[in-house]
């Protein structure tokens, strides 16, 4: 099995060995090879891969996967950067994800027992990334509009923003309009003409 580089086959490791529930460790990490071995010294699981000086691929060359330790329930393998990564997509999916759904997604899936803390600050790290790709989504919308104003001359396109108190803010994001050209056109040539009056009562 070959990794285009040293931090792909480490993150396989990690992967692995968190989904197994056995704690491991880097015991020789440099340029050219990287060996992981059981935390368990009296247990004989290692995987050993050594970069391929020809293509630079990073191949595994030893590979012992019989772990005569127990399996454990809190693993520093799924340290708060990796769990914050797993919770991004989760995020993506429910955005009102919970703190408690957070944890029996953890351990109904990998079995993890993870502490209050450290699921409070991976969480947080999660809503950063995807509220603030939302936040840099929203930046691009008069971009967006003159991109279709650009492709499809003779379009509308209004964006609608709430202005803030303080000057130096940042407005936020009310309401967009598009109306395309084509639609428009479309509109106008399949609409018969048509007068409509409404009765209402006048006093006189
Ligand atoms: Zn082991």
């Amino acid at each position: 099995m070959t990794f285009t580089t040293k931090m792909e086959f480490k993150e396989a490791v990690r992967e692995y060995c968190i989904q197994e529930g056995r704690r491991i460790w880097f015991k020789k990490n440099d340029n050219v090879r990287m060996r992981a071995v059981c935390k368990d010294e009296n247990c004989g699981w290692l995987v050993y891969a050594a970069n391929n000086t020809e293509n630079n691929y990073w191949q595994i060359k030893t590979f012992n996967d019989d772990h005569t330790c127990a399996r454990k329930t809190k693993n520093k393998l799924a340290n708060r950067k990796w769990l914050a990564r797993k919770l991004v997509k989760k995020l993506r999916k429910y955005p009102n994800l919970r703190h408690c759904e957070a944890a029996q997604y953890f351990k109904t899936k990998c079995d993890l027992e993870l502490s209050m803390c450290s699921l409070t600050r991976a969480l947080g790290d999660a809503r950063a990334v995807v509220y603030g790709d939302a936040a840099a989504q929203y930046g691009m919308i008069r971009d967006y509009g003159l991109t279709l104003l650009r492709s499809n001359p003779g379009s509308t396109v209004t964006v609608g923003v709430i202005p803030q108190p303080n000057p130096d803010d940042k407005p936020i994001f009310e309401k967009m309009y598009i109306c395309l050209d084509a639609c428009k056109k479309g509109f106008l040539a399949g609409c018969r003409p048509l007068i409509g009056l409404d009765g209402a009562f006048l006093k006189t």
